[in-house]
């Protein structure tokens, strides 16, 4: 099993250059849209899509998602869809046998019909709330033209809090390898993380925090609020979830807790992938 780190989608949010003066490190509003890529026995799998090839030629498809369009700024690059980044590496898209996704959130989902032969895995209350939205958020986020070739669809349930308080399926259908989805609620009713075990663990933890720095501890900088209040269905269960994935980062400091739009910790993900 070998992972390899793509970024699918670059933005920059609106007044980045200010946000950036607010936040010690630089460049840190200049966020990517990070997935995984993952050769294995049952194929290849993606983690995420990221941005696909119709977002890129027909843009309207955004035009309609006011927060996504004009705050978030996606640069819109057809070389940066993970379609053409497997192409590049060697592989054929045919080969994309599963995809496994965080949320239903465009930025994560946009390329599911670019790849037709993959199953879709996501947690059962994710796929029920992208088709029956019930929030004020849930409503504006979600956008159905992202399923619109109808791929097949494979839901989940978590039982309890088994795994380090949190809700864990222990295993993906059609998937040997020792990958699960985590509950990891508050972003969207049915936002999950990834595990992927293995000589080199992964905890990829989707929009559960932005940057790196919600890692150590509050009180956050006032940007990273006011985008967990608008970006997070719940922020108060979203912040408990944090806490959780916070928790497990003090205890395993070796295993490797990514999130989805963190350029700096994309950066190192490339690194360590370049090292293996
Ligand atoms: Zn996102």
């Amino acid at each position: 099993m070998k992972i390899h780190h793509l970024n699918c989608g670059s933005f920059c949010a609106l007044g980045h250059p200010v946000l950036n003066r607010l936040l010690p490190q630089l460049d840190q509003f200049n966020l990517v849209c990070h997935c995984l890529l993952i050769e294995s026995q049952s194929g290849l799998i993606l983690v995420d899509t990221g941005l696909g090839l119709k977002d890129i030629s027909n843009q309207e498809r955004y035009k309609s998602n006011f927060v996504f369009n004009h705050l978030a700024r996606p640069k819109l690059d057809v070389e940066e869809t993970a379609f053409m980044q497997i192409i590049k590496k060697g592989f054929n898209p045919k080969d994309v046998k599963h995809i496994i996704a965080t949320h239903f959130d465009s930025d994560h989902i946009g390329g599911i019909a670019d790849f037709p032969d993959a199953v879709v895995h996501v947690l059962k209350e994710e796929w029920e709330a992208a088709k029956k939205p019930i929030t004020p958020k849930e409503k504006v986020r979600y956008s159905p033209i992202r399923w619109e070739a109808n791929p097949y669809i494979e839901t989940y349930r978590t039982q309890g809090d088994d795994w380090k308080g949190l809700g864990k399926v222990q295993t993906i259908k059609g998937i040997s390898e020792p990958i699960h989805l985590v509950s990891l609620p508050g972003h969207t009713r049915g936002h999950a993380g990834v595990l992927i075990e293995g000589q080199s663990p992964v905890f990829f933890t989707g929009d559960s925090f932005l940057l790196e720095s919600q890692l150590l501890d509050k009180p956050y900088p006032l940007p990273i609020t006011a985008y967990n209040q608008l970006t997070h269905d719940n922020p108060k269960q979203a912040e408990e979830t944090l806490k959780k994935i916070r928790l497990i980062h003090q205890q395993e400091p070796e295993l490797a807790i990514i999130s989805s739009h963190d350029r700096s910790l994309f950066l190192r993900s490339l690194a360590q992938e370049e090292k293996d």
